[in-house]
């Protein structure tokens, strides 16, 4: 990345991923469907691959978290007792004279406006429309960010369902399940991966900015004395684990939240945020979330959710932290840290530099023709591969463009398999960053790949 012009990576990252598979826009056939995407058979691989570092992080390898998997349609009680129904809004602004509608902070200045808005002195009458430039923009009204459906076959106000618009909640209400069937002591996490939906007013930049997205959150619970400690503990894990990812140390920084900008019941709160190729953008929020929601379930529940402490025969209300992480923006993230190009003798060699437990294959294997003498060896090599590592084949092209496709779509090395091959058993391993070459035995070959991928 470090030579290229900022502005210009996303849209090459954006016309690479069409172009390799890593992301479609959804139902494109019928011109798309308002900002919801669909990944493609490379980007699936990688998505995934992220999902799947975080779960081991923050699950597999931790002796006091564990997951769930909740339901994305919950009782609709939930959003009144999460505070959801009455305020997850944003300040939605019409131009009276266009009828462009924005979000209060995406104007010019629109941070500030934001906190003049919170103190109920916002004054928009010399405010311009970014569209037209007229001095007509409404004030504010408060719009809900939650798809509302019905269950059932009667549409009526018994029968409102929300697409959840975040997976904390499933986490709040089985906080009981989950305490009784591990028996597990304070402090604990919880986790969960899964969709969230958002009815966003701008969405947009990609993949950013979505309605129908992933989240990846833990809820960590503790008591009030400890929690403090706890939040500045997972704010130090969730940075070592974007490092561990591929993310520049210096592309990333936390941003505190103002007392002013804080959900009511956040006694603290913090944004990871990336370098993106439009600017510094929150992709993790870190919340110290006080008892408010388990308090709020007990109230709207009638359900005692309060922990006995054995040691101290107290009951009370456990504290929470959250780490809250979107699946996809952590993708685009590390798909923005991966890209890069460098001068070769066809111009410009295009390098997604994956680590390789994130890349979508970590080895291709290329007969270097497709000669029906290769093509069997080449084959049998891609055989004995395919089980120990997830893998592609590749036979069409000049074996040079194959080499650049697997570049573009980050695979850490490639197997060529050559007429020399057939002769002496051995194949070229053939390394994406460096470019170097190594022949090895076929007989030898997994255990040298697997050397090489650190796996
Ligand atoms: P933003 O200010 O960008 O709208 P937020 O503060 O509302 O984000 P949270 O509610 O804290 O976000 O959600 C946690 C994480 O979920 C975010 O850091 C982000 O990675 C992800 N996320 C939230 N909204 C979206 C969206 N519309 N599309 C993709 N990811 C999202």
């Amino acid at each position: 990345m470090k030579t290229l012009a900022k502005e210009s990576i996303g849209e090459k990252l954006t016309s690479l991923a069409k172009r390799r598979g890593f992301v479609f826009p959804s139902s494109e056939i019928y011109g798309g469907a308002g900002a919801t995407w669909d990944f493609g058979p490379v980007g699936v691989e990688l998505k995934n691959n992220v999902k799947q570092s975080w779960w081991r992080t923050m699950v597999q390898l931790r002796d006091d978290v564990v997951g769930i998997d909740g339901a994305i349609l919950m009782h609709p009680r939930v959003w009144e007792a999460s505070g959801h129904v009455e305020n997850f809004t944003d300040p939605l602004v019409e131009c009276g004279n266009c009828r462009h509608r924005f979000r209060l902070d995406e104007l010019p200045d629109g941070d500030a406006l934001a906190t003049d808005w919170r103190a109920s002195r916002l004054d928009l009458s010399t405010v311009a429309c970014p569209n037209c430039g007229q001095r007509r923009l409404a004030d504010p009204r408060r719009f809900n960010l939650m798809f509302k459906t019905f269950v059932g076959p009667v549409e009526d106000s018994a029968s409102v369902a929300w697409l959840r618009p975040e997976t904390a909640q499933a986490i709040f209400v089985n906080f009981e399940n989950v305490q009784q069937v591990t028996r597990r002591k304070l402090p604990f996490g919880i986790a969960q991966i899964g969709k969230a939906f958002r009815n966003e007013i701008t969405p947009g930049n990609f993949i950013f900015r979505s309605r129908e997205f992933e989240q990846m959150e833990m809820q960590y619970f503790a008591t009030a004395a400890d929690a403090p400690r706890l939040y500045d503990e997972w704010k130090r894990i969730r940075q070592t684990w974007h490092v561990e990812n591929g993310i520049p140390p210096e592309k990333l920084r936390f941003r505190d939240h103002a007392p002013d900008e804080r959900a009511h019941y956040a006694a603290a709160a913090t944004d990871i945020e990336f370098e993106f190729p439009f600017g510094w953008k929150e992709f993790e929020g870190i919340h110290y979330r006080t008892d408010y929601d388990l308090r709020r379930h007990s109230e709207f529940s009638g359900k005692d959710l309060r922990y006995f402490d054995e040691a101290s025969g107290e009951r009370f209300i456990p504290h929470v932290v959250e780490t809250s992480v979107g699946a996809d923006r952590a993708t685009y993230a590390i798909l923005c840290a991966a890209y890069d190009e460098e001068p070769d003798k066809e111009g410009v060699r295009v390098v997604l530099r994956f680590k390789p437990h994130l890349a979508p294959y970590k080895v291709a294997v290329l007969p270097l023709s497709k000669n029906e003498k290769l093509v069997p060896l080449a084959r049998d090599v891609w055989a004995a591969v395919r089980p120990a590592f997830m893998s592609t084949y590749d036979e069409t092209q000049a074996i040079g463009r194959r080499y650049r496709r697997q570049d573009e779509i980050g695979t850490p090395l490639c197997v060529t398999v050559d007429f020399q091959s057939i002769e002496d058993r051995q194949v070229t391993i053939r390394e994406r960053d460096s470019m170097a070459q190594i022949r090895v035995p076929i007989a030898e070959l997994v255990d040298n790949l697997r050397e090489k991928l650190g796996a």
